[in-house]
This record gives structure tokens, C-alpha cells and sequence, in this order.
């Protein structure tokens, strides 16, 4: 088990500076007009990758990571996480097999329960191909190398949930999907990037090593592994803006620029999701 670290003075620093992507779906051009910001097309990810491997960055997964920071690995110059929330049918069908041409991997989180086939969740939104990956498809990337995390068994909004649902939303699609892969399980993401302290504690007990969050988090990789900071790459963005965010400090600049709204607001905790005390009594029975 990972020693969670949450003090600054960690031995890691030279490492700080991953980032990690953030893509859902990857779809055939000519679609993307028609679809939600979370589709990125075929070309457009190709560019990415291309662009990648010219500024000299290497996929690496958190399990890679993990390793890393037991010393039982190095890692490359200049290491990228690229994750894929949701596992989405297109990942095997296009991701997969680009990646895998540049002998690259990727972390791909899916739903742990088997019988949803397409994202219930999010179709009013996307007018593209709803389906989710297959049992055979989760496993074969798996075996390529590849690093399956869980994105929970349903794709709940968590924070609202009753702890025992949380709980069987996290604990169990750990279950499920390492029976499926027949390995562990080690990162998790939370839906709609939703975490508190309530949920990173029941991800770290449940034994995962990382959860990813998007917008909450500190910038710095590595500061808090159970709520990373996740870098969004919607769709149609082009490579200017790809370029600045994997060349500057854009991450900082995001979280700089949230703590402010926050200020203005009057609310200065920037990943405190709001509770209701119902909830609050459930946090702290849990804690
Ligand atoms: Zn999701």
C-alpha cells in the first residue's frame, strides 16, 4: 500500500511536473459538429499524439507511477498520463490501436457493471455512438498493457449519494473489475470529476492508490494521488491551444484563476463539494 502523502515535502519533486489528460471519446470527423465537447475526432487526436512525440513526451500509466515511487522503475524524461473517462467503444476502436502503433498505453476508466451497454448518463448530450466497451474489449486492452481504472459501478453523482451506495459505487466495481482483468485495480475516477474529503477517504480505504478528480485538486502532480487534477482536452480546440497546455504551466494557471472565482464568491475552499447535513452525518459516521 502507497503511504498517502499530503505534505509538500515529499521526495518526488523532480516528477511534479505530469500532467494528466483528460479525453472521453474519440470519434470519426465529419460527427464532431454534431456532438458534445467531449468528443475529440480521429485526425484531431492524431495530431495530439503526433504533437506529443515531438515535444518529447511519454505516455506513462499511474500504475507506472506507483512503481516509480516505490523505486522499482524510472520513468521518461518526460513523462504524460492520458486517461479516458467513461470507456467508451471508440477508445478500442480508434485510440487503442493509434496508441498502440507508437507503443504507447493509456489509462481508461469504465463503468465496473457489465450489463450497462451504453452511457445512460450522458446520451441526451451526445448524438454519436452512446456504446460502452465490451467485457472482451476492457480485458484485451488490459493485456496490451494498458491501465483500467474504475469509474465507479453506475456512474452516480456521488456527493449525493448515501454512503452505502458510495460505497458499492466505489468498493465494488473494484470487485467486479478485477475479476474481469484478473489483476487489481489502483486508480479510480470520480463521476463528474464530483470528490470530497468524504470520497477520497472511502476510495483510499476501498485500496485504491489514485483518484482522479478534474477541476479540484492541487496543480502540483503528485501533491494529493486521491484527487489529481485532470488537464480537459474537449474537442475542436485545435493545436494552439493543445500546445498551451502541455507546454506551460496551465495547470497553475487554472487553479490560480478557480481560486479567484472562488475568493469572489466568498469561498475560498476550492474542492469542498457542498453537502447537506444529512450527508455530513454520514461523512463523519464514515470518518
Ligand atoms: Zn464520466
Amino acid at each position: 500500500m502507497i503511504e498517502i502523502d499530503n505534505d509538500d515535502n515529499n521526495t518526488h519533486k523532480q516528477f511534479h511536473n505530469i500532467k494528466v489528460l483528460m479525453y472521453h471519446k474519440i470519434i470519426d470527423e465529419g460527427k464532431s459538429s454534431q456532438s458534445h465537447w467531449t468528443s475529440v475526432g480521429r485526425e484531431e487526436f492524431r495530431k495530439h499524439l503526433m504533437l506529443l512525440d515531438r515535444w518529447g513526451f511519454t505516455p506513462i500509466t499511474f500504475r507506472d507511477y506507483l512503481l516509480f515511487i516505490k523505486g522499482q522503475i524510472s520513468l521518461p524524461k518526460r513523462p504524460v498520463i492520458l486517461t479516458f473517462d467513461d470507456g467508451y467503444e471508440e477508445v478500442f476502436k480508434i485510440a487503442f490501436p493509434m496508441l498502440k502503433d507508437m507503443g504507447w498505453n493509456a489509462v481508461v476508466f469504465v463503468i465496473g457493471d457489465s450489463k450497462i451497454k451504453i452511457d445512460l448518463w450522458n446520451n441526451k448530450l451526445l448524438t454519436g455512438n452512446p456504446s460502452l466497451l465490451n467485457s472482451d474489449q476492457i480485458k484485451e486492452m488490459h493485456e496490451a498493457g494498458f491501465e483500467i481504472g474504475s469509474h465507479s459501478m453506475t456512474h452516480l453523482y456521488l456527493p449525493n449519494e448515501p454512503y452505502s451506495n458510495a460505497w458499492y459505487e466505489i468498493a465494488w466495481s473494484k470487485d467486479e473489475l478485477e475479476l474481469l482483468i484478473g489483476s487489481s485495480i489502483q486508480s479510480f475516477s470520480y463521476p463528474y470529476g464530483a470528490v470530497n474529503n468524504y470520497l477520497k477517504k472511502m476510495v483510499k480505504i476501498a485500496g485504491y492508490n489514485i483518484g482522479c478528480g478534474v477541476y479540484t485538486g492541487p496543480p502540483k502532480f503528485g501533491q494529493d494521488i486521491l484527487d489529481i487534477r485532470r488537464i480537459t482536452i474537449p474537442g475542436g480546440n485545435g493545436a494552439l491551444n493543445f500546445a498551451l497546455k502541455m507546454l506551460t504551466p496551465y495547470e497553475y494557471y487554472e487553479y490560480a484563476g478557480s481560486k479567484v472565482l472562488h475568493r469572489k464568491n466568498g469561498n475560498s475552499n476550492t474542492t469542498e463539494i457542498k453537502h447537506s447535513s444529512k450527508d455530513k452525518q454520514k461523512q463523519a459516521e464514515l470518518i
